[in-house]
């Protein structure tokens, strides 16, 4: 399974609204490999967030996955993912982004979702998130829109160089989405 080149911010496929996957496309060795190879470059780089577009597929499909203890939640594909409840609650997290090179920044997002997807086999799923997992979720999810992070920051003063995010900042864990 090869690792594909991320595209990074200022590559147009990032600002593109993604195309729905056609159910009946799911199973092909196409769409299968492209899921492998999603996961391959998620955990290489590593990320615990990729989305179908930073590798340059303008699809509906997103993968994730962290391990830990905390925080951590498990391996997640989605597909034509769409986010049907938003919880009323909002919380402030540092967001990075595998397109966003050396960035980190705070965004505001509601703290729950509940998200209906079909997984890598067509199947339909239906869950709720919180924590970081509703972060990530909601983070892909912005780039089947041709949306990154900074788009949904609200303070620009938080943005941060990585070199000094780890020297001022880094107590606030942030992996990179
Ligand atoms: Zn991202």
């Amino acid at each position: 399974m090869p690792v594909l080149p991320i595209a990074k911010l200022g590559n147009p496929v990032l600002r593109k609204m993604a195309a729905p996957v056609n159910p009946r496309d799911i199973q092909t060795y196409d769409m299968q490999q492209l899921i492998d190879n999603l996961i391959e470059t998620m955990l290489d780089e590593p990320g615990i967030g990729l989305a179908a577009p930073q590798v340059s597929r303008s699809v509906q499909i997103v993968v994730m996955g962290c391990e830990g203890d905390e925080d951590g939640f498990p391996q997640t594909i989605l597909i034509n993912p769409k986010i049907v409840f938003y919880g009323p609650q909002q919380v402030e997290n540092w967001e990075g982004c595998l397109s966003v090179d050396g960035l980190r920044g705070k965004v505001t997002r509601p703290s729950v979702v509940r998200v209906q997807a079909l997984n890598r086999h067509g199947k339909s799923m239906d869950f709720e998130a919180t924590g970081l997992y509703a972060v990530c979720i909601q983070h892909e999810m912005d780039h089947l829109i041709g949306k990154v992070f900074l788009d949904r920051m609200t303070d620009m003063s938080t943005l941060t160089q990585l070199s000094e995010f780890d020297k001022y900042w880094k107590h606030d864990p942030v992996p990179a989405i």
